[in-house]
């Protein structure tokens, strides 16, 4: 049995799907307009995992997972007119790095990733619906959603009106009934991206991308629905909202589950990491993205993670010890302490302590790799990481022996056997192997 917090009840629930052979989960997925911070990778990183646990514990076909990308957006349009080109040029290069940044994360694709841009019709129904039924209103070529018309507004963020307004750095416009009402479409000038509507040529909002696709691909109740927890208002809270009001009151999803930020500010980074916070400067610093994995899944996904140098060290030295315990092992059995701890809200830190206490190489593999780790042999591991550093000390040892330091050439070879690194001279040179 899966447990989950949900945001909605504000507790832990089992995990009960609507139906177990087609699970249905939807995650909010990146504004495709820049490269991904690490932060933006904690909810793909955090949602995969979780995707696998429901694999692995209803089977691999059980589950639908789909993540948007919103491909329409102000920002979108801001970076498209700097460069002066199209807005698709920004969207498809962005959505392209995203997909390459979180790849080397291990984050597995979704089954599906709804483009607003590609599902403008199945948006202006629903807003169409909305205006028919009261909840939603069109004024000055705006379509707004009414906050009023909807007694259950705000029980997902659960926060009063004054303070959903002032969260919702809303703007007070002559075209709004009530400065809480948002914006569902909106008119386009004939320069920017846009679409012809009822309400004439415009854009849809955010909001409204999530419930129409949600709708479109997975059904009207999903069994859970996720993102960061900087999404529960405004936009889940919209989503919600609108959703609901077009399905005769039907929830929008059974469970809401909500990771937590990544922390910049908990210890200053030292010059070595700089201020290098977007994951392809991470890689390209160096950092394995196994061990960026592990990073953001080493402390529970709710509780906010400080990102700091030690963290990504110690995740390394964690990555590596496991990788020593598997060896060159099958996968076996997977540990039912680990999926114990996983599936009691996604206890990623209990699982890792588990798993570091098992002794059996083939049930550590198997068990890591559930959580999208120890995906490469121990080989690869090792060499990939350290071949450039064991072959600088190789060329160091020959320099050493050239000028005849052989004291200095012995030193380097008993500290890369203290590693378990064998060196082997031959006619070509200097070759290696792990122990
Ligand atoms: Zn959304």
């Amino acid at each position: 049995m899966i447990r989950l917090y949900d945001t909605m009840a504000r507790e832990k629930r089992d995990f009960v799907p609507a139906d177990p052979k087609r699970i249905t989960m939807y995650v909010c997925g990146p504004t495709v307009y820049g490269r991904a911070h690490i932060g933006n990778a904690r909810p793909a990183v955090v949602f995969d995992t979780l995707g696998r646990l429901i694999r692995h514990h209803f089977g691999q076909d059980s589950l639908v997972y789909a993540r948007n990308v919103t491909d329409v957006d102000d920002k979108i349009i801001a970076s498209a007119g700097q460069e002066a080109v199209d807005t698709n040029v920004i969207t498809e290069r962005y959505e392209r790095f995203y997909l390459d940044d979180m790849g080397a994360l291990g984050v597995s694709p979704p089954d599906i990733a709804p483009h607003a841009t590609e599902e403008i019709g199945p948006m202006i129904a629903m807003i169409g619906e909305l205006i028919a039924s009261g909840h939603a209103y069109a004024a000055e070529g705006h379509v707004l959603f009414s906050v009023a018309s909807d007694p259950g507004y705000g029980a997902l963020s659960r926060r009063d009106r004054e303070a959903m307004i002032a969260g919702a750095r809303v703007e007070v416009a002559p075209y709004k009934r009530d400065p809480a009402d948002f914006v569902l479409w909106k008119p386009s000038s004939a320069n920017v991206i846009g679409w012809d509507s009822p309400w004439g040529r415009g854009r849809p909002g955010w909001h409204i991308e999530c419930s129409a696709m949600i709708r479109a691909h997975l059904g009207e109740t999903i069994d859970i629905h996720g993102g960061g927890l900087d999404l529960i208002f405004p936009h889940h809270e919209n989503e919600l909202a609108q959703s609901r009001c077009a399905h005769g009151g039907a929830p929008l999803a059974n469970f809401w589950v909500h990771n937590g930020f990544v922390d910049m500010g908990a210890e200053k980074m030292s010059k070595s990491l700089g201020n290098v916070v977007l994951v392809n400067e991470l890689l390209d610093a160096g950092h394995k993205g196994e061990v960026l994995r592990l990073a953001l899944l080493s402390g529970h996904y709710r509780s906010p993670l400080p990102w700091t140098e030690s963290l990504i060290a110690q995740s390394k030295a964690t990555l590596d010890g496991l990788y020593r315990a598997a060896g060159e092992a099958e996968a076996g059995e997977i540990d039912a302490g680990v999926v114990e701890a996983l599936s009691d809200d996604l206890n990623t830190p209990l699982a890792m302590a588990r798993l570091g206490a098992l002794s059996d190489a083939g049930a550590v593999k198997a068990s890591a790799q559930l959580l999208g780790l120890l995906t490469m042999s121990a080989d690869e591991w090792f060499r990939g990481g350290e071949s450039g550093d064991v072959q600088a000390r190789i060329d160091a040892r020959a320099e050493a022996k050239a000028r005849r330091d052989f004291a200095e050439a012995d030193r380097i070879r008993a500290e890369l056997t203290d590693e378990g690194v064998l060196l082997e001279d031959g006619p070509g040179g200097t070759t290696w192997r792990r122990a």
